[in-house]
């Protein structure tokens, strides 16, 4: 058999015309015989059973008839016309309907001949109907390559109404394998198969396609969702694995001076478990002359900061300057003041750079960056533009990943000779499974614990009708000293509308809460930066009560004396926002609130969201109810979505086939980096392959 058989153009298999070769490719993105093989049916429908139309039950199976048609009417309805056969067995008369296609379908059903059809039935005044059955010739059903379980094929509604049903993919796959002969190499190596018991690839192909029983099926599904998991695994590894062999950064062997001290003398509380164990992880990482690159999640309030300083104090003991980027003036600010009072022992030299820092303060700061003065800069993505020039960046931080694109951190890199070390931090809790698929070639840190003594946020879900009561409870909150936050969504799609609820709300606040009593202040994204720094700071400072706000205090903001979050409309935020939101209160000792306040009106969705905050404050168990609701995609955004682009594998539904995937890779690449091993030469042939035709595996970036 020629090697490229698979690699044939899909207008060469018999049964495929210029025309349907079009269809196949723009509707399903099959171009080759190999992805024909690879469009794995969605579900499989037990044809085990035929039934007699007099023996039809008023349910809504899918049930398999074999009859005639006697008969052919077109139906004029309200919108359009429908196709109406008569369908008959031996002592039962049904009907056969079709609402789209109809020119195709009239040409082609033979009268008075027997077919075997299949699909739910409908009862409507005496009689069954079938709307768009599948259906064959009995002769065709019973010399064809039967499976008994029925494969149903991911199909678009242009594809059925161009006569590419679902019949018509499953006999082009019969004459594939015909033409194929069986000849399916296998791409796992034999101890792979032998431990975890797979079948072999031509069996799993064929069960896939044609499974014998249900058992076989499970198995091929098994062992091609594996597969293709442990590919996907093989390839993020390697790329990790390379990048660490070919990118050299600067190696920090010594932990000196400025880390021992402030870890002996000035370190304000004793480490978490977690917090040690990721301190060390880094350490590793800096000490090796690879270049590191690595992800730090840790839950809100995990305590991530003291661990971004110590991991930059390793560089400046070792002669190198540091930099932490944050995505808002705040944020930044906030960073700032914090670096500084934890430091304040240790006579480093700290600066802050962000768009309104002045020009005449920003030449300095450029001047002091190339001479070296500035051990550690902290600012927004100022620190990006050209001017920036560092004598030595040694190590740079990007605290909230989410809000920086990959080519922008790469813009750091480019700024010296070897690119810094880089460590993202990310309050979002990415479920890990997820993180291994889409980050998998980054080295991942997680912080997995709470600092001792944290009090649990305390959430309720209370209707709109309940305001008076909120209010009540604010104004007690407020008696005992403490801040309150009131945050609106403010989505893009209905910004002017959004807008209007802001005020609105702010208004009926402000009647509530009235002056002198309380201070309100307001914080949204149309405010200029120095009016909304001027709000945050009276509300930092404790003369105002109250923060009515959009979701820009979302991120990273501190203020422990702020012990409620009123959330509005909370239906309308996702979970991760709910839960980086709530995140703002719980900082202090005090027992904090957040009360999620929406109307009666609730979807199926937004209860399961309310629910799941109401029930846990973990942001990890969160993210894969998040996952859940969202599906990978929208999770991660379509930029990553083409590595979720998953043919089988579900990456909620397989996550232990996952894990044990990369496990595999992993070992596999460690005790054999080069795969030439003769026992994984068919693992290297099939990797080679994968990468040599791109179009197979689309999730190949
Ligand atoms: P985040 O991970 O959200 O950035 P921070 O670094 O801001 O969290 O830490 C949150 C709060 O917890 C800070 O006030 C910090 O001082 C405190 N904190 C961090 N680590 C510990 C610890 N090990 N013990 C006690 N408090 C800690
Ligand atoms: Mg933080």
């Amino acid at each position: 058999m020629n090697p490229n058989f698979f690699q044939t153009p899909i207008d060469y298999l018999k049964g495929v015309g210029p025309n349907r070769a079009d269809l196949l490719k723009k509707e399903l993105g099959i171009h080759t015989f190999q992805d024909l093989l690879n469009l794995f049916p969605n579900r499989y429908l037990d044809r085990t059973q035929f039934y007699k139309i007099n023996q039809l039950q008023r349910s809504s199976a899918d049930v398999q008839i074999i009859g005639k048609i006697s008969h052919i009417k077109t139906v004029d309805q309200k919108r359009g016309k429908r196709l109406v056969a008569t369908f008959k067995d031996e002592n039962g008369t049904m009907e056969l309907i079709w609402f789209r296609g109809h020119k195709w379908i009239k040409e082609n059903l033979k009268l008075n001949v027997a077919y075997v059809i299949f699909g739910k039935t409908n009862w409507y005044n005496g009689t069954f109907s079938m709307p768009h059955p599948e259906m064959e010739l009995l002769t065709e059903y019973e010399k064809s390559l039967r499976p008994v379980m029925q494969p149903v094929y991911p199909s678009t509604e242009k594809l059925t109404a161009r006569g590419i049903t679902n019949r018509v993919v499953n006999s082009l796959m019969q004459q594939l394998f015909l033409e194929a002969q069986n000849s399916f190499s296998e791409t796992l190596s034999k101890p792979l198969l032998k431990d975890l018991k797979l079948l072999p690839k031509n069996e799993a192909l064929l069960n896939i396609h044609f499974p014998q029983n249900q058992d076989l099926l499970a198995r091929a599904q098994y062992r091609l969702k594996f597969e293709e998991l442990f590919y996907i695994q093989l390839q993020l590894i390697r790329k990790n694995l390379l990048h660490k062999a070919k990118i050299k950064g600067y190696p920090f062997p010594k932990v000196g001076e400025y880390f021992n001290t402030f870890f002996k003398e000035h370190l304000p509380f004793n480490l978490t478990n977690a917090q040690k164990r990721v301190i060390k992880e880094i350490r590793h990482d800096l000490g090796s002359n690879a270049q590191m690159n690595r992800l730090l999640q840790g839950d809100v309030g995990s305590g991530k900061t003291i661990v971004a300083l110590m991991s930059m104090l390793i560089a400046i003991d070792n002669g190198f300057q540091t930099c932490l980027m944050a995505p808002t003036e705040i944020l930044s600010v906030q960073h700032y003041n914090g670096l500084l009072e934890l430091c304040k022992e240790l006579k480093l030299n700290i600066y802050l750079l962000t768009g309104s820092t002045k020009t005449s303060d920003r030449k300095i700061i450029h001047e002091k960056l190339e001479n070296g003065e500035i051990d550690i800069l902290i600012g927004t993505h100022a620190l990006l533009e050209d001017k920036v020039k560092f004598k030595n960046l040694g190590f740079a931080i990007i605290d909230e990943q989410h809000r920086f694109g990959v080519a922008q951190r790469s813009k750091l890199w480019h700024k010296n000779k070897f690119p810094p070390h880089v460590l993202v931090m990310t309050a979002t809790p990415i479920p890990r499974t997820l993180a291994m698929s889409v980050y998998g070639d980054l080295d991942i840190s997680i912080i997995d614990e709470l600092p001792p003594g944290r009090k649990e946020v305390k959430t309720v879900h209370r209707f709109d009708a309940n305001r008076l009561r909120v209010f009540k409870f604010l104004k007690d909150e407020i008696s005992k000293g403490r801040q309150v936050y009131v945050v609106y969504p403010l989505i893009q799609e209905s910004e002017a509308l959004d807008y209007k609820d802001l005020m609105d709300g702010y208004e009926s606040i402000s009647r509530e809460f009235q002056k002198p009593e309380y201070q309100i202040s307001i914080l949204h994204g149309k405010m200029k930066p120095q009016d909304k720094e001027f709000e945050m700071n009276r509300f930092i400072k404790g003369e105002t009560q109250i923060m009515v706000a959009t979701t820009v205090i979302e991120v990273g903001v501190n203020i422990p004396n702020a012990s409620v979050m009123v959330i509005e409309s909370a239906e309308r935020f996702g979970l991760s926002q709910l839960h980086q939101l709530r995140g703002r209160v719980g900082r202090g000792a005090d027992q904090s609130y957040c009360i999620l306040m929406t109307s009666h009106k609730l979807s199926e969705n937004a209860r399961t969201r309310l629910e799941t905050m109401v029930k846990t404050s973990d942001g990890f168990e969160i993210a894969e109810v998040d996952l859940r609701l969202r599906g990978p995609g929208d999770l991660m955004g379509t930029q990553q979505s083409g590595v979720l682009n998953l043919k089988i594998a579900d990456i909620i539904k397989d996550q232990e086939i996952l894990k044990l995937a990369r496990s595999y890779a992993l070992e596999i690449l460690r005790s054999d980096p080069s795969l030439s091993n003769p026992e994984n030469l068919p693992i290297k042939s099939a990797y080679i392959q994968l990468t040599k035709y791109k179009n197979i595996w689309n999730y190949i970036s």
